[in-house]
């Protein structure tokens, strides 16, 4: 309840707060942007004349500040209908006349919040929705949307400011003969904890992606190939300790092929990063499985 006016307020407040609902007053603009907190706040009732600022005004502030829709009810004095379409066109989603009829109140009370708690589980549901989409089921990492997303913004913005950029590609040695000796779900379970190692090794900054299969990709910015080879190695030692418990024939192991944009020998971009990468877990197949090579140039410049 935002109104400068504390009678007024405190008229309101009689009426809501034996209906059960919690109110939190402010009585000018700076204490209703201070106190306004959009994920506990169901609705706004705003005094739409205020010194200083104006309902209007406030009611814009007041949703820049939330990523929530709360509805917002306008208190006026006036009764104009010009009055009143500015403040629908300010965001207001309905109004009051002052001084408030408790009747009327308890009406618009009910259909606020019936729109309010719709609205909420829409946005609880499209942010499950955005998440489900850029996470893959099994592992419980970004999946090759996310990793192609991200991996040109990273590309364009090592091209424009030049940090280094790492790109490492993890292929799980022998995954075949997993599922052939032990069954998919086995193999689903191996795939899982390779996905928690990769969670749990790379830093906040990094993505860790399932690329495929069982392969797997990190990107890392601000990050050289040396130094992606020392988080190569952490992976590789926990998914060797972590796999050993899992009771599919002793340790298993992976390769890693490393591209950093520190090393690469030719123009960069996403096709070259990412040949440069697949190159080096080629030689690391080649070379006997279950090590890091780090790669310069796609095969195809060499
Ligand atoms: P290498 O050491 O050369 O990498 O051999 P590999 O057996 O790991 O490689 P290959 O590419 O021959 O086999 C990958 C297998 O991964 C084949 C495919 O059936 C299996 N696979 C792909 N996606 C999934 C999945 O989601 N779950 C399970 N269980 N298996 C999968
Ligand atoms: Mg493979
Ligand atoms: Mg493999």
């Amino acid at each position: 309840m935002v109104d400068d006016d504390p009678s007024a307020a405190a008229r309101v407040v009689a009426i809501l707060r034996p209906l059960g609902h919690r109110v939190t007053v402010a009585h000018g603009w700076t204490e209703a942007l201070r106190t306004f907190d959009p994920t506990n706040t169901d609705l706004v009732l705003m005094d739409a004349v205020m010194p200083n600022v104006d309902g209007l005004k406030l009611t814009r502030l007041l949703r820049e500040q939330s990523q929530s829709y709360v509805p917002t009810v306008f208190l006026t004095g006036l009764s104009g209908a010009e009055l009143r379409e500015q403040c629908i066109d300010a965001g207001a989603d309905d109004f009051l006349t002052k001084p408030v009829d408790p009747i009327e109140l308890r009406v618009r009370l009910k259909a606020m919040l019936r729109i309010r708690a719709l609205t909420k589980a829409l946005e609880a549901k499209t942010q499950e929705l955005e998440r489900a989409a850029r996470t893959d089921p099994l592992t419980g990492v970004g999946n090759r949307r996310v990793f192609d997303e991200r991996l040109l913004a990273e590309i364009a913005r090592t091209i424009r400011h030049g940090p280094p950029l790492a790109l490492l590609m993890f292929d799980i040695d022998h995954f075949k003969e997993v599922n052939d000796r032990y069954g998919h779900v086995a193999g689903d379970r191996l795939l899982t904890l390779f996905g928690q190692v990769l969670s749990e090794q790379v830093r906040a900054s990094d993505l860790p992606c399932r690329y495929g299969g069982e392969e797997f990709t990190v990107i890392a910015p601000e990050t050289t190939a040396a130094q992606a080879r020392v988080l190569a190695e952490r992976v590789r030692r926990a998914f060797r300790e972590g796999s050993a418990a899992l009771d599919l024939g002793g340790a298993h192991t992976v390769s890693v092929g490393i591209a950093g944009t520190d090393l690469l020998e030719v123009e960069l971009d996403r096709r070259a990063l990412v040949l440069a990468a697949d190159a080096a877990l080629y030689r690391a197949k080649a070379g006997g499985r279950d090590r890091i090579e780090i790669g310069s140039t796609a095969p195809n410049a060499a």
